[in-house]
């Protein structure tokens, strides 16, 4: 703003107005006129004016004006047009004196968007009074200039005083901030304004656009409902800034009234359900996660009820419920973060920017702040710093997100290779255990129970085997069959378990006198023993079975402590390789063999 002001436009320090206040009547006497100086190109009126709440808003013009020649007109409270939520009318008196030579057409601009009604009368010292009507219950283009503001083109000759009365009626807050304006300095403020508003809602949509994207790659809620939150939030600025008016409902009186109600609920829906769904608080916070709701289903119904409430009622109501709304959601923040979830403190410090934004704002209005740039614009600073920030929490949050499922995956995937190596280690014991139970199960079945030799069954299997063996070599194999003599006498005299031992002892002797000869022992069957020595013919066959029978009648075989005397008869063959002998034949040959031992006296070594 490169306009100079006049000393008459400055504004009064507080205790002026203490005083102003104090000296009420006088003041109201008192009232100056606006003078513009010959160089100024803008001036505020609010020091100059004076008002008159019509509360029936029924007074007219001429009724205005006897009250304001009658001294009822008081000046501004604090120099302050601003009133909160009203009924009927205001009426506003300012007497201007142009002396700026070179401009004498000025535009009137009130600096707030939503009245519904003004009516403008400008009376000049030739008696006449030009009529001008503006707010938002006419349509956009009725205004004098295409801005958001409503705005009035006003001649001011110089050097002439013209009586400005204004009428003011609105169902919204009662704010009348009056300002005049050279074409030039307008230009300037509004291209600055522009400027301003622009970079902000530059934000927004980079934001949003940024943000849709994540959102229909990632599919994730929270984008959704940030998406949401920023456009009505973008929207409720939008609107109070007298925007939506301009751009989007021009034509609409009715949206004009109801879209600033309307949008502080879907704000508040917004902002309600993204900070559930991005703190997670149905699994963080049960009882935090109802009353958010609640708040929201409250939303939801004002919002409706809105459509049909008139402004004065909805809008208030909408306003007041935004404090603890925005408060409710720095309370579950704070639960959050203390419950140890990261995201959160990104969220939150956002949220500090808004709220800091917000209060610096509400600051200003009640006169605790100067007015800087950072205190008019602390509502944009702090949300265009919030949705900033939202925006790379809900990032963090992401991040967390894959990282935790990362981390699942990984543990998962150790546990399995873990349980794998267990399971493979005990599979292999199982293995091996079962192996040696097979094999045990096999050398059993192999083996006599009584004597530990092999039994007929194995001495069958492995004899044909050596058999072929010694076919493919053209070595001879000879066979033994060994009977113990008389041994149904040594159980009928010592009994069955001596006969045991006998049997037992006589096993180990005949193994000992066969292991250096390589032989195939096995118990054949009762007191029978059969016993195959392969690559020896006839004649050394029958030396190793004369050493047998030898062997036995030197080892007696002990029992407790009995010693009893044991003797055998052997009968010797050497297979026939040539006529192919079987195992049968070659059996039936050397039992033969056997019976002529038995026969010939017992206790001796035959041939066939
Ligand atoms: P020989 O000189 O004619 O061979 O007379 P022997 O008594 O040995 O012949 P025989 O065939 O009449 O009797 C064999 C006996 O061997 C009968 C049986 O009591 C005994 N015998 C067979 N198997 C076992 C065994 O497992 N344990 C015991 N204690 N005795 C057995
Ligand atoms: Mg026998
Ligand atoms: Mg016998």
């Amino acid at each position: 703003m490169q306009g100079r002001r006049t000393d008459t436009t400055s504004h009064p320090r507080w205790w002026v107005w203490l005083f102003a206040l104090l000296l009420w009547p006088m003041a109201a006497a008192a009232s100056t006129p606006a003078r513009i100086g010959p160089d100024a190109s803008y001036a505020a009126l609010a020091p100059h004016t004076t008002y008159l709440h019509d509360a029936g808003g029924a007074a007219t013009l001429d009724e205005a004006q006897r009250l304001l020649d009658t001294g009822r007109f008081a000046p501004l409270p604090n120099g302050d047009a601003s009133f909160g939520f009203q009924t009927g009318a205001f009426w506003f008196h300012v007497a201007v004196t142009n002396t700026n030579a070179r401009e004498q057409r000025w535009l009137l601009v009130q600096q707030y968007a939503l009245s519904d009604r003004i009516d403008i009368y400008a009376r000049y010292p030739d008696g006449r009074t030009v009529h001008h009507t503006g707010g938002d219950t006419f349509p956009f283009e009725h205004r004098s200039i295409r801005y958001r503001h409503p705005n009035f083109w006003l001649e001011l000759p110089t050097d002439q005083p013209v009586d400005l009365l204004v009428r003011v009626q609105s169902q919204s807050s009662m704010q009348v901030p009056l300002f005049l304006y050279t074409p030039a300095a307008f230009a300037e403020l509004s291209r600055d304004g522009q400027l301003g508003i622009g970079i902000y809602y530059g934000i927004l949509v980079a934001l949003f656009f940024y943000n849709l994207v994540l959102w229909l790659v990632l599919r994730d809620g929270s984008y959704f409902w940030y998406l949401f939150h920023i456009t009505a939030f973008g929207l409720v600025l939008f609107t109070l800034n007298g925007l939506g008016f301009e751009y989007f409902w021009p034509h609409s009186t009715w949206l004009a009234d109801k879209s600033v109600p309307l949008s502080v609920c879907l704000a508040q829906i917004g902002m309600q359900q993204f900070s559930r769904t991005f703190l997670g608080l149905n699994t963080r916070w049960r009882w935090g996660d109802r009353i958010s709701k609640a708040i929201i289903a409250f939303f939801v119904l004002l919002g409706i009820a809105a459509t049909q409430l008139p402004y004065h009622v909805a809008t208030p109501i909408a306003s007041a419920a935004v404090f603890p709304s925005i408060a409710w959601i720095a309370v579950i923040a704070l639960v959050v973060v203390r419950s140890g979830y990261r995201p959160a403190k990104v969220f939150l410090l956002a949220w500090t920017m808004f709220l800091l934004g917000t209060g610096i704002f509400v600051a200003l209005a009640f006169g605790l702040l100067p007015k800087t740039f950072m205190t008019e614009y602390g509502v944009q600073i702090g949300s265009a710093l919030e949705m900033l920030l939202l925006s790379v929490a809900l990032g963090y949050r992401y991040a967390a997100l894959r990282n935790e499922n990362e981390r699942i995956v990984r543990d998962a995937k150790n546990q399995l290779e873990e349980q794998v190596i267990t399971r493979t280690a005990e599979l292999r014991q199982a293995m091996s255990e079962l192996e040696s139970a097979h094999h045990r199960l096999r050398e059993s079945s192999r083996l006599d129970g009584l004597t530990d030799l092999y039994n007929r069954t194995h001495f069958r299997e492995a004899f044909e085997h050596l058999l072929s063996q010694s076919r493919n070599s053209q070595r001879p194999i000879s066979l033994l069959m060994i009977d113990l003599d008389h041994f149904k006498r040594i159980n009928d005299t010592y009994g069955h378990l001596v006969g045991d031992d006998c049997l037992r002892c006589t096993s180990n002797t005949l193994a000992e006198a066969l292991r250096p000869h390589g032989a195939l022992l096995a118990r054949f069957g009762g007191e029978e023993f059969i016993a195959a020595l392969p690559g020896m013919g006839l004649g050394e066959a029958s030396v190793v079975a004369e050493e047998l029978r030898q062997a036995l009648r030197a080892q007696p075989c002990r029992s407790g402590e009995l010693e009893i005397a044991i003797s055998a008869s052997i009968g010797v063959h050497c297979v026939d390789l040539e006529a192919r002998d079987s195992l049968e034949s070659a059996l039936q040959v050397a039992d033969q063999a056997l019976y002529t031992a038995k026969a010939e006296g017992r206790d001796c070594v035959r041939t066939l």
